[in-house]
């Protein structure tokens, strides 16, 4: 065959290649981010999770709800980095009792009798009739994030109230292990399903102290968040948003829009980010300076690795720093460096492989 054919059948082969790779990348993705709650699994792709708020299908620390924050706003994200929202608060009874209607703060009503079933996912009401654009879930009483066994954040200061499992004993029951916070205003903060609980009873937190990492405890079909805004005493949730629609708020116990700007912010903390460099010393090349650091005041561990893979901890030290290890002729090494903040966040970096050089030091100057 000629050779222009040839060729342009290459490049029809090469574009058949990245359409595959630019349509399987995102779907695996979206993967991780399944709709929770006590019903079943559903397969979707990015393209078609619908937007649970008005502003996306994703939570990144940026949107905006063109509302204004009540007086006693207090409220920041509870994690950090961009996450699918899975599941809103249902102002039309969120009590889990199933009424067959979702109601958002803004308004925007998805039901059974008008949208029906969503097509994709019969759990969720369309706001439309067969359209893409379902809300979830019906008597949910917070908001659904899909985190996937992740560092959660303290969502504002206070102290600790419950830091175990919701029902005791239970592991499939409700929220499984639970923390709920106690913000000193009428109001608690609620985290369930989490994998790892890292605070206790009566602990003070900060704002965006990591508090425990997600999961899938209790009742969830994927791992996942929820969070919620509860009065304490038994009174009942409330919309961290409040309510923007027409008419009166239809669920009469919330207090307003809760988000610290009146959009949802992640907390502002100093996230480490380590950089690790390591080289031989010029005049003793079995010598290795090692040098570390990351942005605000973290505490690292910095580890040796052998050409044989074993990992053993050499220096614990505070602050960005540097120190001269000694190898062994002949031998190569890296160096693997993790830090934490005060708040609990953590990074880890490696260096490049050193080898040292098998001649002794009389042998390289000779
Ligand atoms: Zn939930």
């Amino acid at each position: 065959m000629n050779s222009s054919v040839f060729w342009l059948m290459r490049v029809l082969a090469l574009f058949f290649t990245l359409g595959l790779l630019l349509l399987s990348a995102p779907a695996v993705q979206a993967q991780t981010a399944l709709p929770p709650g006590p019903h079943k699994p559903i397969k979707y792709t990015r393209w078609a999770y619908p937007s649970q708020v008005t502003y996306g299908p994703i939570e990144t620390g940026g949107g905006d709800t063109g509302m204004a924050p009540a007086r006693g706003a207090f409220l920041t994200l509870p994690f950090m980095g961009p996450h699918y929202i899975t599941s809103i608060f249902d102002h039309c009874g969120p009590d889990y009792s199933v009424s067959g209607r979702v109601c958002r703060y803004d308004g925007a009503v998805a039901s059974k009798s008008v949208g029906g079933p969503d097509p994709t996912f019969d759990a969720g009401y369309a706001q439309t009739p067969g359209g893409h654009d379902y809300l979830y879930y019906s008597g949910h009483d917070g908001y659904d994030y899909g985190l996937y066994y992740e560092p959660v954040a303290a969502s504002a200061p206070g102290r600790v109230m419950l830091a175990d499992w919701l029902v005791p004993g239970c592991t499939t029951c409700l929220s499984g292990k639970t923390i709920e916070i106690n913000h000193g205003n009428g109001l608690l903060t609620f985290y369930g399903h989490l994998s790892k609980i890292l605070v206790s009873r009566g602990q003070y937190v900060a704002r965006g102290q990591v508090i425990g990492i997600s999961g899938m405890t209790g009742t969830a079909t994927g791992p996942h968040l929820h969070f919620g805004v509860y009065h304490i005493n038994g009174g009942g949730p409330v919309d961290p948003y409040g309510w923007s629609g027409p008419g009166a708020d239809p669920w009469s116990r919330d207090v307003g829009n809760l988000w610290l700007t009146g959009s949802p912010r992640y907390a502002t903390v100093q996230m480490p980010s380590v950089s690790v460099t390591a080289a031989t010393q010029v005049d003793d090349p079995n010598n290795i300076d090692v040098s570390w650091s990351s942005p605000g005041d973290m505490s690292f561990t910095i580890y040796v690795v052998t050409r044989h893979g074993t990992e053993r901890a050499w220096i614990g030290h505070r602050g960005n720093g540097s120190a001269t290890f000694a190898g062994k002729p002949g031998e190569n090494y890296w160096f693997w460096v993790t830090a934490s903040s005060d708040l609990g966040w953590t990074d880890g970096a490696g260096s490049a492989v050193i080898t040292l050089s098998h001649m002794s030091h009389g042998a390289v100057s000779a």
